[in-house]
């Protein structure tokens, strides 16, 4: 078996840069390895996953305790459908410098995410404004570390019924290399797993849950998880319940395994099976468990006494490009990160308690009328269907038409059917009324007492 211990995989001895031994990195203070591996705190399960030995008997394919089956609801199926390659990977090359992306508006391409640059303040705003888009209540969390003002982006699907129960799926945001303050694309660490939970951000847009489920961009890991520390540190100092975390970092890269490594600690297992069932309804990933948790999002979590996994890919300790500038996006694979991403959502969908898409749009009531819209989310057109089973209602319908709302409830465009569709079709080109593409985010439509909910991404 190719995780197991006999063949001494995993008994790397590279530093996190610079992929020289640990003996000689250590050598290095002044460089930006130094500012890696944990040194605040001394503990190096704070720092980088390269040169750590992993203990033999910690990679297993099954579990050593078996919990009950999670069970899917029908809703996050729904919700795992509208996890798309698609959208996941134009975030990936949003955040690559593939694309040229808006941030406060202006168009901006990233060359790096690193926590102490230029680069890294952008993506947090290019994160914030992202998830604002798409209709979440979203905040930054400030925090200091090592003399520097730091954020993580935090956006919040408040809960129904147990509003105090939080369900995490996060992943950090930021990234390095061996010349991280210019040039750090972080594709794979991890713009993979940021993407994911972009991504996530589009396929719950407008659901929800018993409970509340915070969407999480972490900075400063790459400094010693310093983003998921803060994170974890106000959630005990304020007394909120964290129920669990899912962490993402490293989703896109296969070589010989296409799978997933479900990292955790014994204390964790269930956790870890609820992945392991998401994995297998979801996907078609292989997937080993590791008993040995270090160097992610994932440790703060486990050691403030919250369950907390990491989801990697199997062959993470194979990436060549691991904390390079070459760590570019045609290194990754979007539709394998999809597919560690979907089971990383569905399990905290599920966990989270579904209970359906919001229908808090004022309806007018009592008419059979329905919307739908192909495709769903859409990026440069749409096609809405209306259906009635009263015969007879289209001249009300020619009249009145389909109105386009934003999240805060403004009506952004007035749609009137084409008489040849019969009234009962509308495309639209996705522009408001004064012909401006509308902004990436949730509209609702209504028509005859109807709504229904479009995602516009761009
Ligand atoms: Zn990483």
């Amino acid at each position: 078996m190719k995780h197991g211990t006999s063949n001494g995989k995993h008994r790397i001895a590279a530093s996190c840069i610079l992929g020289l031994t640990v003996g000689l990195a250590a050598g290095l203070a002044a460089g930006p390895a130094a500012a890696h591996e944990g040194e605040e705190t001394g503990d190096w399960r704070y720092g980088c996953r390269r040169g750590v030995e992993i203990p033999a008997g910690s990679i297993v394919s099954e579990l050593r305790e078996r919990s009950e089956s999670l069970t899917f609801s029908p809703i996050v199926d729904q919700i795992a459908t509208r996890f798309t390659q698609a959208n996941l990977d134009d975030y990936l090359r949003d955040l690559s410098g593939m694309n040229s992306v808006l941030v406060g508006g202006v168009p901006y391409t990233f060359a790096t995410r690193y926590s102490y640059s230029t680069g890294g303040e952008k993506s947090w705003q290019y994160a914030y404004e992202q998830l604002l888009a798409l209709g979440y209540q979203v905040r930054y969390q400030n925090y200091t570390r090592s003399g520097h003002a730091l954020k993580n982006i935090i956006a919040t699907i408040p809960g129904q019924t147990t509003p105090n129960k939080i369900y995490v799926l996060g992943g950090h945001l930021d990234s390095i290399s061996q010349n991280p303050t210019s040039s750090a694309p972080g594709a794979e660490d991890n713009g993979s797993g940021s993407a994911a939970v972009l991504a996530a951000a589009v396929a719950l847009a407008g659901e929800r849950f018993s409970s509340t489920i915070e969407l999480v961009l972490f900075t400063g890991e790459e400094q010693g998880l310093y983003g998921s520390q803060a994170y974890v540190n106000e959630a005990l100092s304020q007394g909120r319940d964290i129920e669990s975390a899912v962490t993402m970092d490293m989703i896109s890269y296969t070589t010989t395994d296409y799978g997933v490594l479900i990292e955790g600690e014994t204390a964790w297992s269930s956790l870890m099976q609820s992945m392991a069932d998401a994995t297998d309804h979801y996907t078609s990933l292989d997937r080993e468990f590791s008993y040995f948790s270090f160097g992610s999002d994932h440790v703060p979590f486990q050691d403030a006494g919250i369950p907390a996994i990491l989801a990697i890919d199997l062959d993470w300790d194979e990436y060549p490009y691991y904390h390079r500038t070459t760590d570019t996006y045609e290194k990754t694979n979007p539709a394998f990160a999809t597919e560690i991403g979907r089971a990383a959502l569905a399990t905290v969908a599920q966990l989270a308690g579904p209970l359906g898409p919001a229908t808090d749009v004022p309806s007018a009531g009592g008419q059979p009328w329905s919307l739908s819209f192909s495709p769903n989310p859409a990026r440069s057109w749409v096609s809405i269907t209306l259906a009635n089973g009263r015969p007879g209602l289209e001249a009300g319908l020619l009249e009145q038409g389909v109105r386009i709302y934003d999240v805060r409830g403004r009506e952004v465009r007035h749609l009137v059917p084409a008489a040849d569709a019969g009234g009962m079709r509308i495309e639209w080109n996705l522009e408001d009324g004064e012909a401006q593409p509308l902004r990436t985010g949730v509209y609702w439509a209504r028509a005859n007492g109807a709504s229904g909910r479009l995602l516009i991404v761009r």
